[in-house]
Parts: structure tokens; sequence; C-alpha cells
């Protein structure tokens, strides 16, 4: 069972993924590589001049395999429910569980909605540390901004 499962793998989802096996947790990322990331020519990244989007994107992945996380690309995450002690996660690929959980879906905030998460307005209301109203579940990127 993973520490913490992030659905999501965008640069929201992955910067979280590679902060937390940093810091010592066993971090599982789900992602169906829809990414608008793809479609971007990144030039307002600190440190990384101009960038070509899906080139970025492989080297954050690469960054993030080099210090451990598991990427469970090509799998989508179909529910989420809070569990006995964490979360269950139904995938197209069988069930997980993890301690905590991390939504970093972008645009599509459909998994935040099944899981209880309050919005405000049209985004998942956070806190803070990130954390939705869903205890131990925390939201970020494109989903809990409201501007593209
Ligand atoms: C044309 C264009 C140009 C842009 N240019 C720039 C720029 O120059 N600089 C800049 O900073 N930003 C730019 N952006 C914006 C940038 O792309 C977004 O801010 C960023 O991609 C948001 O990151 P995210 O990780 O929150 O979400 P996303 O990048 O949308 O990633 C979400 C990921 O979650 C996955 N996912 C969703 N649901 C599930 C599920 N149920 N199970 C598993 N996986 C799931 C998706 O497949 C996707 O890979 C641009 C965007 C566009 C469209």
């Amino acid at each position: 069972m993973a520490d913490v499962a992030i659905v999501g793998g965008g640069p929201a989802g992955l910067s979280a993924a590679l902060f937390l096996e940093k810091n010592g947790q066993n971090t599982t990322v789900f992602d169906t590589d829809a990414t608008r990331i793809h479609k971007a020519h990144l030039f307002n990244y600190p440190g990384i001049g101009s960038v070509d989007g899906t080139a970025y994107l492989e080297t954050l992945r690469t960054q993030v395999d080099s210090f451990g996380v598991t990427r469970q690309q090509a799998v989508e995450v179909t529910d989420v429910s809070t569990a006995e002690d964490g979360f269950a996660l139904a995938t197209d690929d069988g069930q997980h569980e993890a301690d905590y959980l991390v939504l970093a879906t972008g645009a599509d905030r459909r998994l935040a909605e099944t899981l209880g998460c309050e919005f405000d307005g049209d985004t998942v209301d956070v806190n803070v540390t990130m954390e939705t109203t869903v205890d131990d579940a925390y939201a970020t990127g494109a989903m809990v901004r409201a501007e593209e």
C-alpha cells in the first residue's frame, strides 16, 4: 500500500510526487497523459528558459522516476472513496489503497466531487496546505484555480 496516491501526472501531480518521495513518502502516481502541458510551449518556469511542453514533461518524469516514485502510466482512476484507514482507488488496472490522496486531475474535477470535497465556485476548496474539506485528501494545480 502506498503512503500517498496521486491522481494526475501533469506538472502539479508530478511536482507533488517529487517532494513527497524526497521526504520519505512512498508515492504512486496514476496518469492518463491528457495533460495540457503537451499543448504548451513554456517560457515562464524559472530556470528552464524556453522549452516545449512535452520535452519539459519528459524531463520531469525522468526526475520523478530517479527519486523512486512509482508511476502507473496510462492507468485511469475511475473511483475514489474513503476507506477504514485512508483511501480506496478503483482503476482500470485493479484496486489500490493509500493513507493519503492527492488529486491533480487538471480541469477535470469529477473525482473531487465523487469523494465529496466541497467546492468554491467551480474549483475545489482547499486550505493553505492544499488540503480539501475531506481529511487527508489534498488537491493541487489547475483543479484549484479558476484561470487557465
Ligand atoms: C496552449 C497552452 C499553452 C500553455 N502555455 C503555458 C505556459 O507557457 N506556461 C505555463 O506555465 N502554463 C502553460 N499552460 C498551462 C499548463 O499547461 C497548465 O497550467 C498545466 O498543465 C496544469 O497542470 P496540472 O498538473 O494541474 O493539470 P494537467 O496538466 O491538466 O494534468 C492533469 C493530468 O491528470 C490526468 N488525469 C485526469 N483525470 C485522471 C484520472 N481519473 N485518472 C488518471 N489520470 C487522470 C490527465 O490525463 C493529465 O495528465 C498552457 C496550456 C495550454 C493549453
